[in-house]
């Protein structure tokens, strides 16, 4: 047998369970693609307790056969890879785009018959590459993995990564970079932009069609109820406005959140430029180019209601039949978002100081402490989770104002039923101990391009796969960087 004709026998054991429901949408919306051939693929990163999730066991395959599966030299039995096309605003602007370097495998249906969406980032080109390679570089990819799994661990809802291979090819950007594969899981890769592509084509039976793709797929519950479309809208609105609220939770910034970057079954999606805060300050932003803080920290809640404004539109001819009266019916839903978001906010918030009841004052009370923290240039992570380990000991190195306002939650705290062990628990779960640090995520991936030395990155793996356990090994990650002023991301295409 040849090399690859045992790989092909031994793939077959994997468990994968092919379908290709996306492929049965008309066929504007995607562009047969093909992974490109590779010259010597070897499998950097394995998510195990990912493909044990998902019914896979990839022990039994040679490391040659992983890297030829990771890479598409081989084809998992019943795949169908495809490009998909979408459009989307990019910084406020409309384009069209499509999958330029992500080949889309197939849906692979879970033990617990979940349909997810098997997806190469950096597999080659396709009809949407435009001037770009279609390809990726190993740190960006090594970065998406690291955040998507730590985002999971926080317990907010992501794309998933399964696995990183090296190329054995360089990719060119500002230098020669090694270049890599990352297989994304998602729920799907549906987004605001492809609805914006579908309604930008102007084809109604299209439209209609995407629209009934998704609501099957990612909100069966309305398949049979009154206004579907917009009870669909509704419920799109109302993920994103509890997506975003986490985020704000745990101080993650997305950094592009452009429309083409916003999931429609309400994950995480796109980890580009994306880094967490340190200092609670709500103008933060990392990206290089975004110059302008559109996509800063504070401003999130805003951008998501403008992207869904733009998904509203898309959905305008299904609504009513009369134009009016969509767009009435769409507007008073957008604006509800403002108060859906803070309704989310303000409960994430409470938990976050303990607070299991509700009381009028409580919003101001969390906002006394963001202005503390702003003021003083506290660490918003490390504040919350101090106050969650001792939430009895008043800090006597800290300042007057901050001595009064702990008084104040104290009081306030006196006012929740049961005793204060309860409370500092309740608190350690929702307040992570550790985040990825800006500083240490860049020593790994440093480590793993420069040196091939993937230890750190492992260890940062690992630590950051229980963010809400404070282990003594954890500690150090603990830090914040010692100045994070200058820090900047970068799109990493
Ligand atoms: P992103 O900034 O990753 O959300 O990508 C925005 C658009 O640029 C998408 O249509 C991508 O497919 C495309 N793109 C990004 N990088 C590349 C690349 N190296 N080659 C081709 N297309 C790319
Ligand atoms: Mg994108």
């Amino acid at each position: 047998m040849t090399a690859s004709a045992t790989s092909n026998v031994e793939i077959s054991s994997v468990g994968w369970r092919f379908d290709n429901t996306y492929t049965r949408l008309p066929d504007v919306f995607y562009a047969v693609a093909c992974p490109a051939t590779v010259q010597e693929p070897s499998v950097s990163v394995l998510n195990t307790d990912l493909a044990s999730e998902l019914g896979l066991d990839f022990s039994r395959l040679s490391p040659l056969a992983a890297a030829n599966l990771f890479s598409g030299q081989i084809l998992p039995d019943g795949s169908q890879p495809i490009a998909q096309a979408y459009a989307g605003h990019q910084y406020g602007h409309f384009t069209m785009l499509g999958d330029g370097r992500a080949i889309l495998l197939g849906e692979h249906r879970t033990p617990t018959a979940q349909l997810v969406d098997i997806q190469f980032k950096g597999g080659g080109v396709t009809r949407f590459s435009r001037r770009g390679d279609g390809r990726a570089a190993l740190g960006p990819m090594l970065r998406e993995y690291l955040i998507s799994e730590a985002m999971w661990a926080l317990g907010i809802p992501t794309t998933r990564s399964l696995a990183v291979v090296t190329t054995g090819e360089q990719v060119y950007r500002a230098s020669a970079l090694r270049g890599a594969i990352l297989t994304r899981v998602a729920a799907s890769h549906i987004r605001v932009g492809t609805f914006e592509y579908a309604a930008a084509r102007q084809e109604a039976e299209n439209l209609q069609a995407l629209t009934d793709y998704t609501i099957q797929r990612h909100f069966p519950e309305l398949v049979n109820a009154p206004e579907k479309y917009l009870a669909f809208l509704k419920a799109v609105i109302d993920r994103q406005a509890s997506l975003i609220a986490q985020w704000q939770m745990v101080g993650f910034i997305h950094g592009v959140m452009n429309t083409d970057n916003m999931a429609i079954s309400g994950e995480t999606i796109d980890y580009g430029p994306c880094a967490f805060m340190n200092v609670y300050r709500p103008e933060t932003v990392f990206s290089s180019i975004d110059r302008h803080g559109r996509y800063a920290y504070g401003n999130q809640p805003a951008i998501a209601q403008w992207n869904l404004t733009r998904f509203a539109e898309t959905l305008l001819p299904l609504l009513d039949a009369d134009q009016e009266q969509s767009v009435a019916m769409a507007t008073a839903v957008l604006g509800e978002f403002p108060a859906l978001f803070q309704r989310y906010w303000l409960s994430g918030m409470r938990s976050k100081l303990g607070l299991q009841t509700a009381e009028s004052d409580d919003l101001e009370l969390i906002q006394s402490l963001l202005d503390w923290m702003q003021t003083t240039g506290a660490d918003f992570t490390n504040t919350f989770r101090k106050l969650s380990d001792g939430p009895l000991i008043a800090e006597q190195d800290q300042d007057a104002s901050f001595q009064e306002w702990h008084t104040r939650w104290l009081l306030r705290l006196n006012r929740e039923a049961g005793p204060m062990e309860s409370v500092s628990a309740r608190m350690q779960a929702v307040n992570p101990a550790v985040i990825p640090r800006n500083h240490q995520v860049e020593a790994a991936l440093q480590a793993a391009e420069e040196q091939n030395d993937l230890s750190l990155f492992h260890r940062l793996v690992a630590v950051l796969s229980s963010p809400y356990e404070l282990a003594p090994e954890s500690n150090r990650y603990r830090d914040p960087p010692p100045d994070d002023d200058g820090y900047q991301t970068f799109c990493g295409t």
